[in-house]
């Protein structure tokens, strides 16, 4: 059973040790201490090595075994990330009306820490109780926000596991994002020709109105249900008294169907540097595929285990698609087909975030629901 005092107590430790991106070490730490003392095989992989972290403490992925009892259970993956957006430094968290909350300075970091929680509690359930379950896979990511570096750079070799869950969204356990798209990056330069304002005009060619030009006849925003795009930064000119001669552009398109994603993205490219050679300017173009899409059909293991465990428990299973790219997206892509699972926080991102406690409790019995079901010894 789930011992709702002492998820309440972990969480409430996770969340106050620092932990913004690239700078995991402390926390991870912490787990890996944590995971050896409840007699789980920690390692920690590469990646710190890969993305660099500013303060010379790299921090790599925490990727831990914890060896089942059932030889043809098939290995599950968990997976959580360990880093928080900003401000995210001294975080006090504060119980209210059985909510918990940050002071209200700093975010609170359910996201991600109540997936972390939710792990550590089911393993210290399975282990008191000697639960029957197979091989679980437990993987707590590095700089996950701003660009699911930590599991890029994951050492993909390490992990054996069939299906896996990411926890990792907002909706309550029951949650289950079997779609999720794939995304572009755009980075375009605009080059025309600098010249006086004033006393030579007809020599300049401005990258400005090039620029906005292209721009105007792109199709931005909601494209069609699967497919977005959006122009998010725009930068160039000196002074008023020069024509400018450079703009920098950066976009994105998302799409959950490959081809639409490559149609839309050749499109804005096809935009910029078609515009820009009629108007006597360049366009240098860039595109960066950031990460894979992520979508699962509905009879897949790792949806169907998922739904279960959730019915089981009295939850009414969404399934839910959504704009959003998470480390479910880069498992999917190592060939893993892995959901990423409501855990009930709230306001992420922001200095109100809160979580129930009783979803921190839920998430840990969905945990454990999934883990059971897996391994067939439910009745
Ligand atoms: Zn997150
Ligand atoms: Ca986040």
């Amino acid at each position: 059973m789930v011992n709702k005092e002492r998820i309440l107590e972990e969480f409430l430790r996770l969340v106050k040790i620092d932990s913004p991106s690239l700078h995991e070490r402390d926390i991870a730490d912490y787990l890996i201490r944590k995971m050896n003392d409840m007699g789980l095989e920690v390692v920690e992989d590469e990646a710190g090595k890969s993305i660099g972290n500013i303060s010379g403490r790299e921090t790599g992925n925490i990727i831990a075994t914890f060896r089942g009892n059932i030889p043809d259970a098939p290995t599950l993956l968990f997976s959580a990330h360990m880093d928080t957006v900003e401000p995210g430094r001294g975080v006090k968290p504060v119980i209210k009306d059985d909510t918990v909350y940050s002071d209200g300075t700093t975010i609170l970091g359910s996201d991600d820490k109540a997936g972390i929680a939710a792990v550590l509690e089911v393993v210290q359930i399975i282990r008191d109780e000697k639960l029957p379950h197979g091989d679980i896979e437990i993987v707590f990511t590095v700089a996950e926000e701003g660009g699911l570096r930590g599991s890029k750079n994951l050492d993909r070799k390490r992990l054996k596991a069939l299906y896996g869950f990411v926890l990792d969204c907002d909706g309550s356990a029951g949650t289950i994002i079997t779609k999720a798209p794939s995304q572009y990056r755009i980075i375009a330069s605009i080059v025309g020709k600098a010249a006086h304002a004033g006393i030579s005009p007809e020599e300049g060619v401005n990258a400005i109105y090039v620029a906005s030009t292209a721009i105007s006849k792109m199709q931005l925003g909601r494209i069609d249900d699967e497919t977005t795009t959006n122009i998010g930064v725009i930068q160039g000119g000196k002074a008023t008294n020069i024509i400018p001669e450079l703009v920098n552009i950066e976009g994105e398109t998302r799409s959950i169907d490959p081809d639409k994603l490559e149609e839309q993205t050749s499109r804005i490219v096809k935009t910029l540097e078609d515009v820009a050679g009629e108007m006597g300017a360049k366009a240098m173009v860039k595109t960066e595929l950031l990460y894979p899409r992520l979508k699962l059909e509905d009879s897949e293991k790792a949806v169907s285990l998922a739904v279960k465990a959730a019915e089981i428990l009295g939850l009414k299973p969404k399934l839910v698609s959504t704009g959003g790219g998470s480390d479910a997206n880069i498992f999917n892509g190592y060939g893993i087909p892995t959901v990423n699972l409501g855990i009930g926080m709230n306001k992420v991102h922001s200095t109100e975030e809160f979580i129930r406690i009783e979803d921190l409790v839920l998430n840990a019995r969905y945990v454990l629901e999934i883990i059971k079901v897996a391994s067939q010894v439910h009745v």
